[in-house]
């Protein structure tokens, strides 16, 4: 069966290389574009790579092949891709080591989860041509910037710290995969400086809106893991918006390293109408957006690899804080010129929103109270379900 499933793979792949544009941006022989990276894991071959099924297989062997080129297996006495794969009862993490040079053993975990919901039953919007919720932004896209990621680095050579690439599966039934590694960490959790999370790139969630991306969290490495965010968003020109872990809801895998006092930052796009339905493709993909989040990634880890401020853990940080509300307030005045996309109700409650945020950033730093907190919280909260009810319709019909 998996022979079959390999060979039906390879085959797969000579068919799709043959239109694939371009392999730039790369150094290591044979590795291909971030297109093809996306391309492939979104095919209809790979079924949406819903955990335990054959197309979760064929994604397995794929992110083997691609990784065997730039990483080493995280179980060296494993044969082949079985050295890279991390199995639990419902499915299997796919891991892998660059070896560090002077601080070793010391680690920057970098990652995303490569399941998708493949055709069951919270796959929306399937037809009888497409049953198949590919998961192109969410979340090939992100698998894509993480090896992309990790080959430039490998590129120049034997990084200081060791980096520990992780692509996990099950994380659409619960963040099930990355659960299972901080309970059976293949290195030491207490030396993994930071985790690098995407989930949800190359998308965007409105005309207004397409120069916006989202970085959660990096108040949970103190400041030296916010100040080195806020010098990595300046190597892209996004308008990268760094948000406190709280606004992540707690919805990727970086919530599970969190919770095990790992810091970590969340790279997302958060969810538009495509979400979790067949029309998550590959045409739902900005790429020159991916391009653009995959240089900030890119600023982030070099510099965590080499850093001698390392980020330390801080679980006494407030859930939301005034740089929030500064944060927030560009991208929901933005906003503002879409109003008429939303049902009315909602525009109303924008609208409200953007006068409270504004009044919040006016009234100062010291006036940041509680009651602060719970407006940005909801309207925030707000802004992202109302998103989600919006017509899929990736480039947003502006040109
Ligand atoms: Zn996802």
């Amino acid at each position: 069966m998996r022979n079959k499933i390999i060979t039906a793979f390879m085959a797969t792949l000579v068919a799709i290389v043959g239109c694939s544009d371009d392999s730039e941006n790369t150094s290591i022989e044979g590795a291909p574009s971030v297109f093809f990276m996306v391309e492939t894991l979104a095919s209809d071959e790979m079924g949406g790579r819903d955990n335990l099924s054959a197309g979760s297989l064929l994604a397995q062997s794929f992110l083997y092949e691609e990784l065997a080129k730039i990483a080493e297996p995280i179980f060296p006495a494993a044969q082949g891709i079985e050295g890279y794969l991390q199995h639990y009862d419902v499915g299997t993490n796919v891991l892998a080591l660059v070896p560090g040079g002077e601080l070793a053993d010391e680690y920057v975990m970098i990652g995303a989860h490569y399941d998708g919901h493949g055709s069951d039953d919270v796959c929306a919007g399937k037809t009888a041509e497409d049953d198949i919720c590919n998961g192109a932004n969410d979340n090939a896209a992100g698998v894509a910037a993480v090896i992309d990621v990790v080959r430039s680095i490998v590129a120049d050579g034997v990084p200081r710290r060791s980096i520990i690439v992780t692509l996990w599966d099950g994380e659409e039934d619960g963040l099930v995969g990355a659960q299972y590694y901080v309970e059976n960490p293949v290195f030491p959790l207490e030396q993994t400086i930071t985790y690098v999370n995407f989930d949800i790139q190359g998308a965007n969630l409105l005309p207004s809106l397409r120069n916006y991306t989202i970085l959660v969290g990096a108040e949970t490495g103190g400041a030296n893991l916010v100040e080195a965010s806020d010098r990595a968003r300046e190597a892209s020109s996004l308008d990268t918006v760094m948000l406190s872990l709280i606004f992540g809801q707690g919805r990727s895998d970086h919530a599970v390293l969190t919770d095990s006092s790992v810091p970590a930052v969340f790279f997302t796009d958060a969810n538009n109408g495509c979400y979790h339905t067949v029309k998550d493709d590959i045409d739902a993909v900005d790429f020159p957006k991916l391009e653009q989040q995959i240089l900030t990634a890119q600023a982030l880890t070099r510099e965590l690899l080499v850093t001698d401020d390392v980020p330390v853990f801080n679980d006494e940080a407030p859930p939301s804080v005034y740089e929030d509300a500064e944060e927030l307030l560009p991208i929901v005045e933005a906003a503002q010129s879409d109003i008429g996309r939303f049902p009315p109700e909602a525009q109303v409650t924008a609208e409200e929103f953007l006068i409270d945020l504004q009044a919040i950033v006016d009234a100062g730093p010291e006036a940041f109270d509680t009651a602060a907190v719970g407006t940005l919280l909801v309207g925030a909260s707000f802004l992202v379900a109302t998103l989600r009810t919006l017509e899929c319709d990736p480039f947003l019909a502006d040109g």
